[in-house]
């Protein structure tokens, strides 16, 4: 499911709509009364981690924040497992089926809100959690994508007495980062997923955040360019060393445990007290 470097595309199709009035609403969603959105203006957009803000003002005239603004985050929530399915969002265009069902139809995916504006253009929301909100509180200090992430706050979080790979989700400290970046930043580092954080030297935690940052940056360049990110771990059976990888679930205790790739030879476990099996084909 989407992750920061996603939603900052969503956000940047949004956001050429900000100034528009709606004029027809459409879609399948019954929790948010779409006839609500009528009239309405679109005043802002902004994006924070794995969340989307639209802020909607019944005035054209912006401006005096005591108009009761009314932001929109569209939260994608992550889901186990690795489904295949349209999410976010579409600018002037429908997702299409790419394949057909069991029964052997091509049936598009059906948007949960659709919103057409003055302009001409409209807006097409799939699959994501919607709800109104009064104005949030954003950080943009622990959002990996912000210029204003703070480094230092982030390596203190990773240097706790827990395995990084759960640290590394923590959205506090971590905003924007999912399942995807936490393996590959972890390939990339060599470091084990399991490793305890006050385990590690401060350099191998600089090389994580590096990677991290890094990671998530050159995604987000490859959206906006619409080229696929390439992953060296996540998802795969071999490493590019040409090891064999594990997968296993990992999680807090009582916590959302996601599905971890590593290979056990280049991100050495710290510490070494359960050898693991490597298993070679
Ligand atoms: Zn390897």
């Amino acid at each position: 499911m989407p992750e920061g470097p996603s939603v900052r595309k969503f956000h940047h199709l949004i956001s050429p709509f900000v100034g528009q009035q709606v004029v027809k609403v459409g879609g399948s969603i019954k929790k948010l009364n779409s006839a609500t959105f009528q009239s309405l203006w679109l005043q802002d957009t902004q994006v924070h981690g794995k969340e989307l803000f639209l802020r909607f003002d019944p005035d054209e005239e912006t401006g005096s924040l005591g108009n009761n603004p009314l932001p929109e985050p569209l939260e994608k929530k992550e889901e186990a497992g690795d489904q295949k399915q349209t999410f976010g969002v579409r600018a002037n265009e429908f997702s299409r089926a790419k394949k057909p069902n069991k029964r052997g139809d091509w049936k598009d995916p059906i948007p949960r809100l659709v919103l057409h504006f003055g302009g001409g253009g409209f807006l097409a929301f799939y699959n994501c959690q919607m709800s109104w909100r009064s104005s949030p509180v954003l950080r943009p200090t622990s959002d990996i994508l912000s210029e204003k992430f703070h480094r230092g706050r982030a390596l203190e979080a990773l240097g706790q007495e827990q395995p990084v790979c759960y640290t590394l989700l923590d959205q506090r400290y971590f905003s924007g980062l999912g399942n995807i970046i936490k393996n590959e930043a972890l390939y990339r580092a060599g470091i084990h997923p399991l490793s305890l954080g006050s385990l590690l030297s401060p350099p191998q935690l600089e090389i994580l955040v590096d990677q991290v940052v890094g990671f998530s940056a050159h995604w987000l360049q490859g959206k906006m360019q619409g080229t696929q990110q390439h992953t060296e771990i996540y998802q795969k059976e071999q490493c590019p060393a040409g090891h064999q990888v594990m997968k296993e679930a990992f999680g807090p205790p009582g916590g959302f445990q996601r599905l971890t790739w590593w290979c056990p030879q280049c991100q050495p476990r710290l510490p070494p007290d359960e050898p693991e099996q490597v298993q070679l084909s």
